[in-house]
């Protein structure tokens, strides 16, 4: 039994077991072994390492930061830290 969550929606790779990536923890939509893709939002193209100026960095990002952006909803939450 595979799980989705470690397949690559971009290109449908699968991760074998979870590495401690982010991905582990949502379905990449492009990952490395996505040829470039031409970006949805601003239209230029982007690879894995070349994003574009609209992809946010996870460099650096701990877990736990990259869990608070993603709600445990499934819901994507840009800015987990504003208070309105
Ligand atoms: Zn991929
Ligand atoms: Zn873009």
């Amino acid at each position: 039994m595979t799980t989705p969550i470690l397949t690559c929606t971009g290109c449908g790779a699968t991760k074998p077991e979870p590495d401690g990536a982010p991905t582990d923890l949502f379905p990449s939509a492009h990952c490395g072994n996505c040829p470039p893709w031409t970006c949805e939002t601003c239209g230029q193209t982007c690879s894995a390492t070349a994003l574009c100026p609209c992809w946010i960095s996870l460099d650096g990002m701990t877990t736990a930061d990259i869990k608070a952006i993603f709600a445990g909803d499934g819901t994507f939450n840009v800015n987990p830290v504003s208070n309105p």
